[in-house]
């Protein structure tokens, strides 16, 4: 094994796969208002193709994996797909992404599957502000999945928080006070520049800790997982953690360990950056382990050294919704 490693030195041990560019919400701040062009299925990885890919990754070092999208419960046969990823060697973190809608339903065969834990997006707790985020009224349904997920052991929950102002920032003091309550996880997210985002809606997490420390003085804390960029905290004798992410007002570009792999095959070494490896065309030649490996090398090679959203440069052509978050 030779560990995989940017031009910067910066370890790599963590693959983010966007198994479907498709979604059952419309949440404003991630796709564009006219996101109804989807990939054909003939240019969506198949369950093997991604199994190709772990396997590639985990030879290199690479030992987290998070399933994303699009909404990647949609995915038909995911169980399957975590069956597959769960068995390969090496991969000790497999966690999933979702906005929680079919969660119930499908949380016990992922956690049977050999699934780890969950996030689950979670901007709102009052139904109407839900359905205006979203597009759906579901929150029921989401509130039933982050529950039937905690009840099976798809444990640590965390919940992913966008903080938007006049949206949701009156309900950040709630969320915080779920921690303490309720033993929840939750990430503050600030903002980014995708989909339908307004950018004077953004608010740094500065600002949403100053609004938290009504609740009494965080502690720094950290999380079982490394965290990736949040930054945890915990009030005073809460179960749950507060994390933070600021992706936009904080440089943690420096301690980047990930990449992307988008539903089509593209190897995405940063969030915000345009350079894009196409691996589908090395997976479907047939090419053995080794050649694929020599292209997630060449992709990890061009991984540049930050993104410019501090200085309010954002992604050209990217969609949320396409490359996973
Ligand atoms: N559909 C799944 C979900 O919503 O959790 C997974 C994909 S979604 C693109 C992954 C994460 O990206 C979610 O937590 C979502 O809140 C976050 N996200 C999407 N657009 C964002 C934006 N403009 N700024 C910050 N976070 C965003
Ligand atoms: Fe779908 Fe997740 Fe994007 Fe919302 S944030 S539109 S649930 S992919």
């Amino acid at each position: 094994m030779t560990g995989l490693s940017d031009s910067f030195h910066r370890p790599i041990n963590y693959l983010r796969i966007s198994v479907t560019d498709r979604c059952n919400f419309n949440c404003r701040y991630c796709r564009p208002p006219d996101d109804t062009h989807y990939l054909a299925r003939k240019e969506v990885l198949s369950y093997e193709e991604i199994v190709t890919v772990v396997q590639a990754v985990a030879g290199l070092g690479v030992n987290k994996v998070r399933l994303t999208g699009g909404e990647p419960l949609v995915r038909r046969g995911l169980g399957r797909l975590v069956d597959m990823l769960s068995a390969i060697p090496g991969i000790d973190d497999l966690a999933l992404t979702t906005n929680g809608r079919l969660l119930s339903r499908f949380a016990l065969r992922l956690k049977k599957a050999g699934l780890h834990r969950v996030n689950v997006s979670l901007d709102t707790l009052r139904p109407g502000r839900f359905a205006e985020i979203s597009g759906r009224d579901d929150l029921n349904e989401v509130l039933q999945g982050l529950e039937r997920a905690e009840r099976v052991g798809l444990q640590p929950v965390k919940i992913n928080m966008v903080v938007m102002g006049g949206v949701n920032d009156d309900e950040v003091l709630e969320f915080g006070r779920l921690t303490i309550d309720r033993g929840w996880n939750v990430r503050f997210i600030e903002l980014m520049p995708f989909g339908r985002a307004d950018g004077a809606q953004f608010i740094p997490v500065s600002q949403v800790a100053r609004v938290l420390s009504a609740l009494g003085d965080m502690e720094p804390c950290f999380a079982k997982d490394g965290g990736g960029p949040a930054k945890y905290f915990r009030f005073p004798g809460a179960r749950g953690t507060v994390g933070f992410i600021g992706a936009v007002s904080e440089h943690f570009c420096f301690g980047c360990n990930r990449l992307r792999l988008t539903a089509d095959g593209k190897l995405r070494p940063c969030l915000m950056g345009e350079e894009i490896v196409d691996l589908r065309p090395v997976l479907r030649s047939g090419a053995p382990l080794f050649e694929v490996r020599e292209v997630i090398l060449q992709a990890a090679a061009l991984k540049p050294a930050g993104h410019l959203l501090t200085h309010g440069i954002g992604p050209q052509d990217a969609t949320m919704s396409h490359i996973g978050g």
